[in-house]
């Protein structure tokens, strides 16, 4: 299959997701005060994965991840490694907005696991880069974000190895700036993770 077939497929593949998301009422009480269900972003076919928390109110009226401060933080540092949202695929854990911007329920983020892993599935990415400790956390259980962030982690998922660098949340470094600049020091190796996966 081509590139372009390739893309269209696996375009196909996602949106089918997503129909099932809203088929199986996947967390009700979430959907009913939702505007949109807010699936992803970006190339699906992308080497690289950003997953997030939840929409925001923003991302909730759009229907896309990450479109308000924290998205153009985001992007600024896609700019910054030479790249921008059309080359990645970004997405989030939960795909509804939980109300008043709370952080996802345990529930919530189990009830929407399934799908993100179908996602991933899809896409193939080489590198899952988490944001934030509540998707970290379904990747890399038991562990702290302030002693791995930045650090690239080689796991075996679903009979399938893969790296995931954890990475802390754009919301969170937006307003202490310390974290944003170890945020945008993080972010600076990605590009030298793919290499070397590409390399290997
Ligand atoms: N924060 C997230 O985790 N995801 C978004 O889509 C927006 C803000």
């Amino acid at each position: 299959m081509g590139k372009n077939q390739q893309k269209n497929a696996n375009s196909e593949l996602l949106d089918q997701i997503g129909a099932e998301i809203v088929e199986q009422n996947i967390c009700p009480d979430l959907a009913k005060q939702a505007t949109n269900l807010v699936m992803g972003v970006g190339n699906d076919n992308a080497e690289i994965i950003f997953i997030g928390e939840a929409p925001g109110k923003n991302e909730d009226l759009k229907g896309e991840p990450f479109v308000g401060a924290a998205g153009k933080f985001l992007d600024e540092m896609l700019v910054q490694i030479g790249m921008d949202r059309s080359q990645v695929y970004i997405t989030n854990i939960v795909k509804y907005r939980p109300p008043n911007n709370r952080d996802p329920l345990p529930d919530e983020k189990k009830a929407f696991w399934p799908y993100l892993l179908r996602q991933i599935a899809v896409i193939k990415p080489k590198v899952i880069v988490t944001l934030g400790r509540h998707s970290m956390e379904y990747f890399l259980p038991d562990r702290r974000i302030t002693q791995i962030h930045g650090q690239p982690k080689r796991i075996n998922f679903g009979g399938k190895k893969l790296v995931v660098l954890p990475l802390y949340h754009p919301a969170a470094a937006l307003y202490n700036a310390s974290l944003k600049e170890t945020l945008v020091e993080d972010f600076k190796s990605i590009p030298k993770i793919v290499e070397l996966i590409n390399n290997q």
